[in-house]
């Protein structure tokens, strides 16, 4: 059957009706209405995705996603407390006891590289932006250690202002979703952007990882387990067998120690 006869219209999804081959019929207005009932099927998946790394400050938030690169969220947490203690400020980053803070980092991986991040980024934020973290993202991206991503962590969780975090999980997912075609970050931050409203990308991120920790793995999705199925173009790159696919769902605590 040609790609064009079996394009979806609004309400007639069933798993395994979409293909690959779809996405070139599918209108920009069906893709996104597509995309908005996927995204209210992972809010009612996940109500309550939120940011895992914990933080009271712009700064602590700043610190602990840097820390997080290569590293679990839990682990990340688990030396926030005493750093966040000990360094309550830019200045205490900028002046800060390299040794020290290796020993207390030490355990989040590539502690060395981390610990010259963070005390220029201290140093950075004293000598251009009062001590203070900026809250644009023009900024925060030219902080040391400070990527595109990072700094849109910072400001949809720290600041309350929109931002879509193109993460590992969020760049396999968007695309398994057929809400975008690019491997390139900025540009699936730009396109999936389109197909919502702004003040739903910070939550949107929060709910596209969690579900790709959780169930559309990287290498075994659990497709016969998944909430998204019916819409999915990519239903079926992982097993469909229900009790096949419910093994594969990872629970709280195994997300919790994976990356
Ligand atoms: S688990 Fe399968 S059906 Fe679900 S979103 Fe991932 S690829 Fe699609």
């Amino acid at each position: 059957m040609p790609a064009s006869s079996r394009a979806p219209v609004a309400g007639s999804w069933v798993a395994g009706s979409w293909a690959a081959g779809d996405r070139a019929a599918e209108t920009p207005t069906a893709r996104v209405r597509r995309a908005r009932r996927m995204a209210k099927a992972l809010a009612e998946a996940y109500p309550d995705a939120h940011c895992e790394l914990d933080f009271t400050s712009p700064l602590e938030l700043l610190v602990a996603t840097i820390l997080s690169a290569q590293c679990t969220d839990k682990r990340v947490n688990e030396v926030t407390p005493v750093l966040f203690a000990r360094y309550r400020s830019a200045r205490d980053y900028a002046g800060a006891d390299r040794a020290e803070v290796e020993d207390i980092i030490r355990s989040t991986g590539f502690f060395r590289a981390k610990t010259n991040s963070l005390i220029k980024l201290g140093q950075a934020l004293e000598e251009r932006f009062d001590g203070e973290v900026p809250a644009r993202l023009a900024d925060l991206v030219t902080l040391p250690g400070v990527g595109r991503k990072t700094a849109n962590v910072v400001l949809g969780n720290a600041f309350g202002i929109p931002g879509i975090t193109v993460d590992t999980h969020f760049g396999r997912l968007s695309r398994r979703f057929g809400w975008t075609t690019e491997d390139d970050p900025v540009k699936v931050e730009h396109e999936v952007g389109a197909l919502f409203p702004k003040k739903d990308w910070t939550v949107l991120s929060h709910r596209l990882i969690w579900h790709g920790r959780r169930v559309c793995h990287s290498r075994r999705p659990a497709c016969g387990a998944c909430p998204l199925a019916r819409w999915c173009p990519s239903y079926g790159i992982g097993p469909t067998d229900p009790v096949q696919a419910a093994k594969l769902v990872k629970s709280p605590a195994e997300v919790a120690t994976s990356l």
